[in-house]
């Protein structure tokens, strides 16, 4: 579905994706690790289109979208496949929950009011917040929020959702069943998710691969399995057992 070769990003002299090669199927999770500053982040945002690289090519959907960094005439096809939800909360804090969700797909898609909302009650639905489609933001908790913000990129109908740390400033059970959510979604509705997170027992659990990084290179890229019992990376082995 998404198939990146050679990704190169650079912040100040420093390459932050050093030639990254990363594929997302369909309904497949694919969960990232690595250290802070080891580049997860930009690799989504890239992916996503809110950061240029200086070369690569990315093809979604089977067309290609990015070459050598330069967005081609298929970009907007590929961008429209591709959601984000980022770890602190992104929802407009004065805008009740249905109007938070209406706000890109009325404007970008030119929905009716009707229709967008028939869209966000199935997308709230989905993710088990139906019930507060009038409240406010502020109203919620981290976890409702975090759902809300799903049910959001959900509004845009995408085939791959990239998460990045989402769950980071929750407790864990509600972690939990924000990462429950995605894990049906994938079930459900074959939806690829990618996701950054320190959730080694959701990687364990729920990944489909564990994707290593390490200074803006894939070191490792394995089933959970392989990933955390059977890998001889020392880097790898010791982040495992740092974050654990
Ligand atoms: P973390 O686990 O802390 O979120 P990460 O793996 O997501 O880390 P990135 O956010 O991708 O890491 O950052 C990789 C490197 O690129 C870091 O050294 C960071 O300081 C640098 N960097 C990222 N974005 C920018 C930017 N917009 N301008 C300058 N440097 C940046
Ligand atoms: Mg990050």
């Amino acid at each position: 579905l998404v198939s990146a070769r050679n990704l190169r990003k650079e912040f100040h002299g420093q390459p932050v994706l050093d030639g990254v090669d990363f594929d997302v199927a369909s309904g497949e999770v694919s969960v990232i690790i690595g250290k802070s500053g080891s580049g997860k982040s930009t690799l989504l945002r890239v992916i996503a289109g809110l950061e240029a690289p200086e070369d690569g090519d990315v093809t979604i959907d089977a067309k290609l979208t990015l070459s050598g960094g330069t967005r081609t005439a298929d970009w907007s096809h590929g961008a429209a496949m591709v959601g984000m939800v980022f770890q602190s909360y992104t929802l407009w804090p004065h805008m009740n929950v249905l109007d938070n969700l209406v706000l890109a797909p009325r404007k970008v898609l030119g929905l009716s009011a009707g229709e967008a909302r028939e869209r966000a009650e199935a997308a709230l639905d989905e993710v088990g917040m139906a019930h507060h489609i009038t409240s406010r933001c502020t109203q919620l908790s981290g976890g409702e929020r975090q759902r809300v913000a799903i049910a959001r990129a959900l509004m845009m109908r995408p085939r791959v959702l990239l998460c990045d740390e989402i769950t980071s400033a929750l407790d864990p059970p509600v972690a939990a069943e924000v990462l429950g959510v995605l894990a049906r979604l994938k079930q459900e509705d074959g939806l690829a998710v990618v996701l950054v997170t320190h959730d080694m027992a959701f990687a364990s659990k729920a990944a489909d691969r564990v994707v290593f990084f390490s200074h803006g290179r894939i070191a490792v890229d394995a089933t959970p399995d392989e990933a955390f019992h059977h890998c001889e990376d020392p880097e790898l082995k010791a982040f495992v057992d740092a974050v654990r």
